[in-house]
């Protein structure tokens, strides 16, 4: 049922007199460096934090065959010993369930002013890789969750599941092996960092690696052949150029006002062994995203035509190597022309993720906008990000109704990443309320989106891609 004024006076002072026990927990997140293939100690940490909350916890493995699956990203590593937690309360059928990623991406230490993994408050932030990019989303939904059944277990009967995944960063596949195993709600809420807005819709994202291969050489060759090395800038300005073009000539009506909503990143190069030496071979590690309107295997195919033709001899002036430097190398005892030419593969490595949106007049936003005002007195902003969120999956595919709604953070993916502890009060303060009214629609059998009863995990099947 819905809170009382009464209630509601009672589970926010709760909320208050529950924060300290929130920060500690999302302290013992922190200090888990939850980097892919890593993530084991931190998912014990929310498996027990969960069975204190009162939920039945079990693990979920994410089977090596899901790679072949048309809606995976390229597995990063073997799965063995890496699951999810599912987390069930007061029943199997979750009407809501709360999705979090405890996967974290890498720091560099020399970047931060303290330890990435060692958490630290002040002025009322907390400080480390993961306390904004998600971990304090998990603090705020059990800070919710455990005030309500303290000070209103009655608006606490409902169907709740709550599934912590691997590999939101990079694949999505956690949250895919979940849904194959028929882990789903009628409703979904994922805690991402969205500054107590509802973050509605996401961009998709491609992770393409792009392997160079030239022969190498002595360095005072470098000159006459086209390297590698040499051919990065051309495609970085290639790729670069990609998303540009995608966001002038496709706008997106859900990311009015993201700048360039499309946006491509070199995040990896590797290549080279020996100043004195021509590399033979590089390899660049690329994010690209793209508009909603493009299946990520199209994506694909424009990203590997942007590059080729960015290295094509026509892109350098249809110029013979040796032409451009005066003397033909192999006089020098240099690499012969024909041997001066680079191969190039692309491939998918990771996310190959569809854009997605959820109707911002959807009856869950309209829920969540309403416990926002009432917990908080100000209204929320609707808005889409140039990124991703697992809320994809579950929009996407089952046609179930997912928002991010979450803490404010800082510097999410770089250098002194920090979360705002009042904002993870504050949105515990509005999620109580929202587990209440779903609660109260669910007991009158007024479904929060009347398309929910007939979704199913079964379409997904195990189709392979
Ligand atoms: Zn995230």
């Amino acid at each position: 049922m819905a809170l009382s004024r009464e209630q509601a006076e009672r589970f926010d002072g709760r909320v208050g007199e529950l924060a300290e026990d929130a920060f500690s927990f999302l302290e013992r997140l922190v200090a888990c460096a939850s980097t892919v293939g890593s993530e084991q100690a931190a998912q014990e940490i929310v498996a027990d934090a969960l069975a204190a909350t009162g939920f039945e916890v079990s693990e979920l493995a994410v089977p090596e065959s899901i790679g072949a699956h048309r809606l995976a990203g390229v597995p990063q590593r073997p799965y063995e010993g890496r699951f999810d937690v599912v987390g069930r309360r007061n029943g199997t059928d979750p009407v809501l369930l709360f999705n979090g990623h405890i996967d974290v991406v890498p720091a560099d230490r020399a970047t931060w002013s303290t330890d990435p993994f060692t958490p630290v408050r002040r002025d009322g932030w907390l400080r480390g890789r993961g306390a904004g990019d998600m971990k304090g989303g998990f603090a705020m939904a059990v800070l919710a969750l455990r005030a309500l059944a303290s000070a209103c277990p009655d608006a606490l009967d409902l169907p709740v599941g709550f599934v912590s995944v691997i590999e939101e960063e990079c694949t999505g596949n956690g949250t895919l092996a979940s849904l194959l195993a028929g882990v789903t709600g009628r409703v979904v809420v994922l805690p991402e960092p969205s500054d107590l807005g509802a973050l509605l819709a996401g961009v998709g994202v491609l992770w393409v690696d792009l392997e160079l291969r030239g022969s190498g050489g002595h360095a005072h060759a470098a000159d006459h052949l086209l390297t590698p090395v040499g051919a990065i800038p051309a495609l970085v300005d290639a790729i670069g150029e990609l998303g540009r073009s995608w966001s002038a000539e496709v706008p997106d009506e859900d990311l009015v006002g993201v700048v360039q909503p499309f946006t491509t990143n070199v995040g990896l190069i590797e290549c080279g062994n020996w100043r004195s030496s021509v590399a033979s071979s590089a390899r660049l590690g690329v994010r690209v995203g793209f508009p909603r309107a493009l299946p990520p295997d199209e994506a694909l195919r424009r990203v590997e035509a942007a590059v080729r033709a960015a290295i094509a001899p026509e892109a350098r002036g249809g110029v013979a190597p040796e032409a451009r430097g005066g003397v033909a190398p192999e006089a020098r005892g240099g690499v012969a022309p024909e041997d001066a030419g680079i191969d190039v593969s692309v491939s998918a490595s990771g996310f190959r993720a569809e854009g997605y949106r959820l109707d911002p007049k959807d009856e869950l936003v309209e829920l969540l906008a309403s416990c926002h005002e009432s917990a908080l007195g100000r209204p929320i902003e609707r808005f889409g990000l140039g990124s991703t969120t697992d809320a994809r999956y579950y929009v996407n595919e089952l046609g179930v109704p997912a928002l991010c709604y979450g803490p404010t953070a800082v510097n999410i993916h770089g250098a002194d990443e920090a979360v705002d502890l009042q904002s993870i009060v504050d949105g515990a303060r509005t999620l109580g309320r929202l587990v209440a009214r779903i609660g109260e629609l669910e007991a009158t059998n007024r479904e929060p989106a009347s398309s929910l009863a007939t979704s199913s995990v079964d379409a997904l099947g195990a189709d392979e891609r």
